[in-house]
């Protein structure tokens, strides 16, 4: 059995990857569970660059350190609105300047699209994920789902922009939803479920 490693400490993503993956018996452990200090820069212009760059970067490292029997895995996600021409896209987690302040992301977020009618308020959320196995392979998918951004927060599950986004087939934001709901239809539950195929083989 392989360890399988998020290049990340982000403990949302980790609990949401934990979930969708749970019929493996698998833990997914954050790069501190492994002792791994390591905060890759993304400075690729893409989810696919910077999700590649992250698996790569947390690999090489385990290779050096002698590692084995490991796979690794990167998420590079975020949300893209239409009318802000896909804005906040890759910069999604440090909209507002700070990375990973979501109150203040969403304030910008709510501010740019203020005025702005219902129907230019389409959104999408995207998810990026990149594998490494420790003998170099690499796999990619990718996941997403459409919605709208409304014009307050409403909800208190989820992370980041989801008490913003609003999914029409359910009537509620991402934040209304219990996390088996979001699950099912999220970007990462789309892409990690097409990962999970690989992952099983891989294990
Ligand atoms: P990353 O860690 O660089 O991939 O940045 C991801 C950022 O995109 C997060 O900080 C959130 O702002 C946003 N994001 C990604 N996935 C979700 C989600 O499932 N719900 C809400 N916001 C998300």
């Amino acid at each position: 059995m392989k360890r399988l490693i998020l290049a990340s400490n982000n403990k949302k993503k980790i609990k949401e990857m934990n979930e969708i993956l749970k019929e493996l018996n698998i833990e997914v452990e954050s790069l501190e569970n492994e002792n791994i200090n390591i905060d890759v820069v993304e400075d690729g212009k893409t989810f696919e660059e910077n999700a590649k760059k992250k698996a790569k970067e947390i690999y090489e490292f385990l290779l050096k350190r002698g590692d084995e029997n490991f796979i690794v895995l990167a998420d590079d996600s975020g949300l893209t609105v239409d009318y802000l021409k896909g804005e906040p896209g890759i910069y999604s987690a440090r909209y507002a300047g700070e990375h990973g302040n979501d109150k203040k992301n969403n304030e910008k977020l709510l501010k740019n699209l203020s005025g702005v009618h219902k129907e230019n308020r389409g959104a999408k959320f995207i998810c990026q994920l990149a594998l490494f196995t420790d003998r170099g392979g690499y796999f990619k998918v990718t996941g997403d789902v459409k919605g709208h951004i409304v014009e307050e927060l409403h909800g208190e599950g989820g992370f980041g922009y989801d008490p913003l986004f609003f999914y029409e087939p359910l009537n509620k934001t991402f934040a209304q939803l219990t996390s088996e709901e979001k699950n099912e239809i999220s970007h990462r539950g789309v892409a990690l479920k097409e990962l999970k195929k690989i992952i099983r083989e891989l294990l």
